[in-house]
């Protein structure tokens, strides 16, 4: 039987074209999917042409995959979906297809019938059209009939015709899925790196891969095991299961040797992410409700499995493409070195969180609590007190009556401490007889009086230490959030001002007020005015010139922070670098420092003076694995290409935790960032230690100019050369006076930078040296090589 097509004229032909083609571009627009798309694309086209269904195979690394068929009008045939999609139709698609795919041409079959597809789908008619560009198609747009069916000329040109445009969209979701995974990478990573930093557990960091994962694949589903150093399984958890799967799992593997189980059989014993298919699934995987994902092992060093993270969903095939595999790839690698810094982190937490005379929490610990306390009461309006406490005769005890009471004393002292405070509060000893408490509830300024009270009339009681009664009482210091300070070094600050007012004017208990800041010294009080010095631009940078020794241009410039104080002038950063490096506060700075020499780098590349810009960087900062993040989000919003940044790091910065802090370096310098490392020759490092560094310039320290120009010495002569071999660029800085041109050639380093040049510059100024210098070059005098040429 020859059934009816629509009649369609040209014009109607375009009209359905135009408009079927707008809806597509705007799905493929609104989702980072192409599904859709193609789906919406085949239920059209087979209603249009009035035909049975229509399908998409799409080539994908040299296969043919069966990609999407709709029936018209949205007819649906149970069972046909899944068969069509995990056919053998990889290895044979139906020969009209591989025929277009070869000759670029539409091919219509009336008369279909005798091979798999025929009998699997009745097909009896079938039109098969390339998708894309006729000479390299990027798949093929199949149109059937399960009646004999006579394609027309003007069908057979519409499905030519949205072949095309389909080329077009399925490229272009292509690229969008594209830029979407690399998003999904990039987004995975920092959200890996700032959660996963943060545990100090295995299991904090298997679950904060399952979620991260979970996110990123779209699955539902996620587990995390943790197994100890003999093998057995220790924790499991999960979420997205039912509470009653979640107990089956746990009753059925916690404390089971790993090996012992039916995964243990399967993962392992090479730690690489594996893929969960329908095969496996039903067996091992089955308990988990996981048909398709992915199980990813996090070991340690690649050899003991620490820990296991199981995403996936329940129904199968979901998980299978390379994307996926790149992105699990991708965060398992990612995983494995933060899985390793928790296991190290692990192993110290609780000596470097726990003081072990009391086993009270020690200064770092409570500084952290205090920073995550802060953080959520500063998002629900809560309030929070620090009460420093200091013993007011421990001195006398310790002396008299020897330091085995001293300490059998400060443990009393912790006893009572914590026993006359609620189990909300924390109580930790700073160091020495000084202990603080952090009231969390409750805590406005009159209720932490109170109990500063109750704890100084509790000490007034005579400890009992080695059977004889002590006398020894207490002076309390009061800081409050939010009358007082918001972060932990401000409070803490601000409470032991108290502390000492206390102890000064013997009243047990002062609250902070500014009268008790004026009473101190003003050291500690610039470093209370740096965060809000830094937010209200207080600080400026100054930019000193670096020349090229070759071109004689000056082709990059150091960044060097000064801060214009209010009253005390025009501070240099050694008055408050060092402030802010022994706190938290040099993060800020030097983001500071960063977006504001990448802004003026920025702003000079706009008119028309390329200068590399280089930045000093602290030992902390290396320490923070968010160092790479932040820097990225500098260059991003500079726009200053990364090859024109250079971070300056000193060798004690870059020893004082040398794994970290080359595994920091590595991760800046495959952002294209040069690394610089500062101030050499005054740290212990050899220049064969340089090797193993990720390095691209060395800068020699001023102390080998001797303040004049001695740079030609015998010993700058040999680091040059030395550092050359490496494959070092060399700066040697602190140049203060030129002598002659023979002295400065012989340096034969690659720059120069010191006074004899210029001081650091305002960047107004600079740009007028800048001009001076050149325009001077041709004719100028008092450089030495001027003179010689
Ligand atoms: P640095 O990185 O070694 O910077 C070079 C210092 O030497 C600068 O001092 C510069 O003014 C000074 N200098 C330059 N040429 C000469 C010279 O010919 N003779 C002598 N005697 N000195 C010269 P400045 O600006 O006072 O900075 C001191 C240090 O403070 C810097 O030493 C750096 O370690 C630190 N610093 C400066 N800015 C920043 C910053 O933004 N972040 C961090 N973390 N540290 C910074
Ligand atoms: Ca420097
Ligand atoms: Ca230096």
């Amino acid at each position: 039987m020859i059934m009816d097509g629509p009649t369609n004229d040209r014009s109607l032909e375009v009209d359905i074209q135009t408009e079927l083609f707008l809806q597509l571009a705007e799905i493929v627009s609104t989702t980072t999917r192409t599904g859709p798309a193609l789906a919406l694309a085949c239920e059209r086209l087979a209603t249009i042409l009035d035909c049975t269904r229509v399908s998409i195979f799409l080539l994908k690394n040299g296969q043919v995959i069966p990609r999407m068929s709709r029936f018209a009008n949205g007819v649906i045939a149970p069972g046909q979906w899944d068969e069509f999609r995990t056919s053998s139709a990889a290895n044979n698609p139906p020969a009209v297809v591989s025929e277009v795919l070869v000759r670029g041409v539409p091919v219509v079959c009336s008369t279909y019938e005798n091979d798999w597809w025929s009998q699997h789908f009745d097909i009896a008619s079938m039109m098969a059209v390339p998708i894309g560009n006729s000479s390299h198609p990027l798949g093929v747009l199949v149109a059937d009939s399960q009646v004999p069916y006579e394609f027309r000329p003007e069908q057979i040109r519409l499905a030519t015709a949205l072949g095309v445009q389909l080329g077009g969209i399925v490229a272009l979701a292509r690229q969008i899925e594209e830029q979407h995974t690399r998003l999904g990478f990039a987004e995975a990573s920092r959200e890996l790196y700032q959660k996963g930093s943060l545990s100090t557990t295995t299991l904090g960091v298997a679950e904060t891969l399952a979620r991260v994962t979970a996110k990123v694949l779209g699955g539902p589903i996620a587990w995390s095991i943790t197994v100890n150093t003999t093998g057995s399984i220790t924790q499991v958890t999960s979420f997205g299961v039912p509470r009653d799967t979640q107990e089956k799992v746990r009753v059925a593997l916690e404390g089971k040797p790993f090996a012992s189980t039916a995964l243990g059989g399967i993962v392992g014993p090479v730690w690489t992410p594996l893929q969960i298919d329908e095969e496996i699934s039903t067996d091992a995987f089955g308990l988990f409700g996981v048909r398709s994902g992915w199980c990813i092992p996090i070991s340690c060093l690649q050899e003991n499995l620490v820990a296991l993270v199981i995403v996936g969903g329940p129904s199968a095939g979901d998980f299978a493409e390379a994307r996926h595999r790149d992105l699990v790839n991708f965060l398992a690698q990612e995983t494995s070195l933060i899985a390793e810094n928790a296991i190290l982190r692990e192993h110290d937490h609780y000596q470097a969180t726990h003081d072990s005379l009391t086993s009270l929490a020690n200064r770092a610990a409570f500084e952290d609590y205090l920073a995550y306390a802060l953080a959520i009461a500063a998002r629900t309006s809560g309030r929070l007190a620090v009460l420093l406490l200091d013993l007011n005769r421990f001195k006398d005890v310790n002396d008299t009556l020897g330091h085995h009471i001293g300490d059998a004393l400060l443990n009393e002292v912790a006893q009572r401490l914590t026993s006359e405070m609620r189990d909300a509060d924390v109580v930790a000893r700073l160091g020495g007889d000084e202990f603080v408490i952090l009231l969390s509830t409750s805590a406005d300024i009159n209720g932490a009086k109170n109990a500063a009270k109750r704890l100084v009339t509790a000490l007034e009681q005579p400890l009992l230490v080695a059977h004889r009664p002590i006398w020894i009482g207490a002076s309390i210091g009061i800081a409050c959030f939010p009358e007082h300070g918001a972060d932990p070094q401000t409070l803490l600050h601000r409470a032991d001002l108290a502390m000492y007012e206390a102890k000064r004017t013997t009243v047990g208990v002062v609250v902070y007020d500014a009268s008790v800041d004026r009473a101190q010294s003003s050291v500690p009080g610039l470093l209370l005015e740096l965060p809000r010095a830094i937010q209200q631009d207080e600080l400026v940078v100054h930019y000193q010139p670096k020349l090229d020794i070759n071109s004689h241009e000056v082709l990059g410039v150091e960044a060097l922070v000064r801060w214009v104080h209010p009253t005390l002038g025009l501070l240099g950063p050694e008055q408050f670098v060092p402030l802010a490096e022994a706190t938290g506060i040099i993060r800020q700075l030097t983001s500071w420092v960063l977006t504001t020499a990448l802004g003026q780098a920025a702003v000079w590349r706009a008119s028309g003076r390329a200068l590399r810009m280089s930045v000093n960087i602290s030992a902390r900062d290396l320490a923070d694995v968010t160092l790479p993040d932040r820097v990225t989000a500098a260059l991003v919003s500079s726009g200053v290409p990364a090859d024109q940044l250079t971070l300056e790091l000193t060798e004690s910065a870059i020893m004082s935790d040398e794994a970290k802090g080359t595994e920091v370096l590595t991760r800046l310098r495959q952002l294209g960032v040069r690394i610089s490392l500062d101030d050499f020759g005054t740290g212990y490092s050899s220049l064969a230690y340089l090797e193993r560094l990720p390095l691209d310039e060395v800068k020699i320290d001023r102390s080998f100019l001797g303040g004049g120009n001695g740079a030609e010495s015998f010993l700058v002569r040999s680091m040059v050369k030395m550092g050359h071999h490496l494959g070092l660029q060399i700066v040697v800085e602190g140049i203060e006076h030129w002598t002659s041109y023979e002295s400065v050639a012989r340096i034969d380093c690659d720059e120069l930078q010191g006074f004899a040049l210029s001081p650091p510059l305002e960047a107004a100024q600079l740009e007028q040296w800048l001009d001076d210098w050149t325009s001077n070059l041709p004719s100028g005098s008092s450089h030495p090589w001027r003179q010689a040429e």
